[in-house]
Parts: C-alpha cells; structure tokens; sequence
C-alpha cells in the first residue's frame, strides 16, 4: 500500500515536472525538431508592460548589472537595475558547461557525480531552497565533489523582489554554513527569467544563469537507453556538437525507469557531441582575455571598421577603372557570357587569373560560407598547428546562432570578410552554368542591403580585434559561387569593399570524394600568389585533412612558400 502510494505520488510528479518541463522547453527550442540541434534562442527580453515593484529604492550596481545609460540617479523614477541573463558564455574559448538542475527523486545523484568524475567534468549544481534544507548530505556531497553550486529561484508571480532576493541570501547562508565557498549562481525553477528574478539578481550580486540548450525534453522521460534518447533530442543528425561556450541543462529526475541512464546520457553527449572540454562555469566567465561583449557597441568597434559598408563610395569615380583595380577574377570567368553587364572591350581590362601578385611566395588559403563547430574547430586546428594564417568569407545569415565560433576564428588571427549575408549571387545562373544574367537595378538595391546587413554582423561579433595592428575583420569580399556581372561588382564596390577575390583555383571540396584527391588538386595549384578557394561547411568533410597534408608536405620539401592571410597584400 505504502510503495504504491509512493508510486504514484513520483508519477504524478514526475508527470507534472514534464509538463512543465515540455512547456518551458518548446517556447525555448522550438526549432529544435528539424534543426538537429537546439537553435539558439535570443535572449529574453524584459517584458514591456512589467514594471519594477519598488521603482523608487536606490539601488546598487552589481559587477552583474547592466547599467541604463540614461539613469539619473537623483531622478525619482530611475529604473531599476537588472542583471543580464547568461545563456551562453560569449568567449572564444574552448569549452562548454554542464548545469543541473538537482532533484532528490529517483536516487540518481551518487551516478550523476561518479559519471563527472569519470570525465573529469565540473558541474554545476542548481537546488531549491526547500532541497538545501532537506537533502543537506546530496548537498554536501555535491560541494565534496568539487562543483559548483546556484540557487533555483521561486516563480515571482506572488513574490516581490524584496523578499525574493532575501529568500536566496537565506539559502545562500545554508549553503555557506555546508562549507560552500564558490561562487553561488541563481537561476529560475521554471521558465525565462523575468524582470523580478533579474532585479533580484542584480541587488544581491548574483549571476543569472539560463542556458542555450535543454539537453532533456519530456519524451524521453520514459526511455532507459543513452542511444535512444541522444536520437531524440539531436535528430537524425550525428555530425552536430555543442557549441563553444554552451551552457547545457540537465533535469534531475526525469528519467521514470532508470536512476542510472542520467549519468549514462551525460557521458555518451560530453564523448560524442563536444569537440570542447567541459570546463568550470565561473573560470569561463573570468576569462577576461577571451571573453567579449554581444553585440559590440559602436564605441568598442574600431574606429576604422566602424559603419566602413555603406553605399556610396563610387560617386565621383570612374567605375570601369575602380572595378579593373579592386576585382580579382577567376580563371573559369573569362568571357561575356559569364560576364554579363560588362561590353567586350571591357572585360579585356578585367583580371581573370585570380592570383594576388607578391614576392614573398605567399599563397592564401580561403574558407567560404559558414559552419559548425566541429569542422571549423578542426580546421583552425590544422592551420596553428602549421602556423598558417587563412581568410575566411563568411556568410553571415547564420552568424548570430553561433557567435563564439567567428569570434575564435579572428582570435586565432585569421582575417574575416563577407561572403554576404544569404548567399546573393552577383549574377544569375541561367541554368546550365554557361550562361549567366546579370541582376535588375531592384536585385542591386536587394544586394546592397544584404551587404550592409553582412557586414554589420560581422562588425558586431569581430569589429573590435586586430591582428598585428591591422582589424580583423576586412573589407574584402567574395562573391557566392564566384558569379559576378557589371552591376554586381559595381554594387560591392560602391558599399566600400576595397577588393572582390574569386581565386586562382576552386576546390570544389564539397564534392571531393577522397581526402587524396582533394590534397593532390591542392597542391598542383599551390604557387606564390595562388587563392584557394576551399569550404568551412559541413560537408566539405575532407578539406581540414587535405589542408594538414598539403601544409605538412610543404614544410617536409622546405618549400620557401608561406600561407597568409590576403590581408598580408590587399587592403
Ligand atoms: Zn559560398
């Protein structure tokens, strides 16, 4: 009778904790189901038609707070200070962090901490006030371990901020007298947080932590197999890994038919699902160096780099020599049909070799378009471990999903550029790849804006690194699929890109069938002054070991040719 009435009290539980759970995670993840992987939600803004409770109290700046530019501390109506939430680290570091959100049900928190240990992973630890009190020796065991500890905040609707930051700093007290003496981070029970959690945070100095992906949805709370659920919460799709910077969520007591799949599930998703090392929530946060503000503000972006894509700079100059000057051609783009816009006579004046002319024997790598984590990690590995420095053109429409992965790219000291926002071609492909249209003065003034938006992306992820005094992110600029027309290039050029760069030889490594292949196409075109046209995405699956051969074979035959960044000549 007893273990029924138990039974049913833990289903009725659990079922209610997944509802929620349910709830709260499809209005965070809703793109989740056909992306693979959870889309990184935006960060959740203050609702409009909610007010501070006590607008009038002054009010301490935490280290946490986000100061209001325009507060008047001397007004009566200054607003209330409220402290970011952190659903990512933004940082250019390598790693990710592992947050759980603690329940005593099911016994599975003896698994969960030896499953850490066994990867050697810190965690932390997020626990309700009524939990720290009852399940003091979970508690202790947890500060044993070496994690660290945040306090699940109440739902505010009854709750003043009042009495909703002295119930965390009760907590926090029972936490310090178990011996804690980490940083306490907070974090809301259920759903985003809201103005009142982030006004508490603030006044009490606390960090709010949300977090990019829930690793946990309710339909897998009946499933017993790591396999089984790993296909659940990531698709079909096995190549997607975590991001750098994420802050993942596990939900203690999910799980109905096992307390030991938890700690089963976190090992197979910290093995297979992260190019990173799970590393402690607090050292990420500190790390001053490789840490940064998203989006930058204008007065953190360098000056030069600043608003630099804008229409207009072809007025009052002849435009036929500015494009002679500022376009370098591939080989495979050499007469009018693949030119539309431009008369005969002109595109004899027009390069079509691709090679950035120098005496120095450098050649240049070049990454185009955009992707995840585990091919660009990769690859950017490759290039330090060989010293060479590379250009990527980056299409930016997908940018603000991932902004820790260009920021990396640009602390490794390679240089940044656009490859427009959604892939907008510079001329039509009429179909059969010989024939090419050039675009309607409406399509320019679509590209322009696409330009414009490109950049500003770019500016605000990378605008304010140098590399060897020169910005990172530059004003150069590819055209998607190398097709280009008259009004094309006018239009890139007239926005302040100062060189267009097809490229000497096109990989084509999307489509390389072998690693050998694609290593053997890359070094027939290796000479002083070549650009190489390679890929960063997804299914450019050979084109980081390609690279690390074709480098290693250079350095092995001592060749006098140095891998740089276009940079180096063009800017
Ligand atoms: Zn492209």
């Amino acid at each position: 009778m007893r273990m029924r009435q138990i039974r049913t009290t833990v289903i009725l539980l659990v079922l209610i904790a997944g509802v929620i759970f349910c709830a709260f995670y499809f209005e965070k993840h809703p793109f989740l189901e056909n992306a693979g992987r959870p889309t990184p939600t935006p960060e959740p803004q203050p609702s409009p038609t909610f007010r501070a409770f006590n607008p009038i109290r002054t009010v301490e700046v935490s280290p946490t707070a986000t100061p209001s530019p325009t507060r008047d501390p001397d007004e009566e109506t200054a607003q209330t200070e409220m402290a970011d939430v952190v659903t990512r680290v933004y940082t250019a570091e390598e790693g990710i962090i592992l947050t759980f959100n603690y329940s005593p049900e099911n016994g599975e928190l003896p698994y969960v901490l030896e499953a850490l240990e066994k990867i050697n992973a810190p965690a932390v630890f997020f626990v309700k006030g009524e939990d720290l009190a009852q399940f003091a020796d979970d508690i202790i065991s947890i500060i044993r371990a070496g994690h660290e500890i945040g306090i699940l905040m109440e739902k505010d609707s009854r709750l003043q901020a009042d009495r909703l930051l002295e119930m965390v700093e009760e907590n926090e007290r029972l936490l310090r007298s178990y011996g804690y003496t980490d940083e306490v981070f907070v974090r809301t029970a259920y759903g985003t947080p809201t103005d009142t959690h982030r006004i508490v945070a603030s006044r009490g100095g606390y960090r709010l932590i949300s977090f990019l992906a829930d690793l946990m949805p309710a339909n897998v709370s009946r499933l017993t197999e790591p396999d089984q659920i790993m296909s659940v919460v990531f698709n079909t799709d096995n190549n997607v890994a975590l991001q750098r910077g994420e802050i993942v969520s596990f939900q203690m007591g999910l799980f109905q038919y096992s307390n030991t799949v938890l700690a089963d599930y976190i090992q197979e998703i910290v093995a297979k699902k992260s190019v990173y090392p799970v590393k402690r929530l607090s050292s990420m946060l500190d790390n001053k160096e490789l840490q940064y503000t998203y989006p930058l503000k204008d007065e953190q972006i360098l000056p030069e780099v600043l608003n630099a894509v804008h229409p207009g700079h072809l007025v009052g100059k002849d435009v036929m020599s500015e494009l002679e000057k500022r376009y370098l051609g591939a080989d495979w783009v050499d007469r009018a049909s693949f030119l539309p816009g431009f008369t005969r006579e002109e595109i004899i004046r027009l390069d079509r070799r691709g090679l950035v002319q120098n005496n120095e024997g450098y050649v240049f790598l070049t990454f185009d378009d955009w992707g995840p984590d585990e091919t660009l990690t990769k690859l950017l590995k490759v290039l330090e471990k060989h010293g060479a420095k590379a250009t990527f053109f980056v299409r930016t429409n997908n940018i603000g999903y991932n902004p820790n992965l260009l920021r990396a790219i640009a602390m490794a000291g390679h240089t940044i550029a656009s490859h427009t926002d959604s892939h907008f071609p510079l001329s039509h492909d009429t179909g059969n790849g010989r024939v090419f249209e050039t675009l309607t003065d409406e399509e320019a003034l679509d590209l322009q804006k696409d330009l414009v938006l490109s950049y500003e992306k770019l500016q605000r992820v990378v605008g304010d690194i140098e590399i060897d005094g020169k910005p990172a992110l530059s004003l150069l600029f590819r055209p998607p699929t190398l097709a280009v027309s008259k009004i094309g290039l006018q239009t890139v050029i007239d926005c302040g890109f100062h060189y267009s760069v097809s490229g000497s030889f096109s990989t084509e490594d999307y489509k390389a069938t072998s690693e050998q292949s694609l290593y053997w196409s890359l070094l027939r075109n290796t000479k002083s002054g070549a650009v190489l046209v390679m890929h960063m995405s997804q299914n450019s699956i050979y084109t980081a070991d390609a690279v690390d051969k074709l480098l290693t074979e250079m350095e092995r035959r001592k060749s006098p040719l140095k891998f740089v960044s276009l940079s180096e000549c063009l800017h």
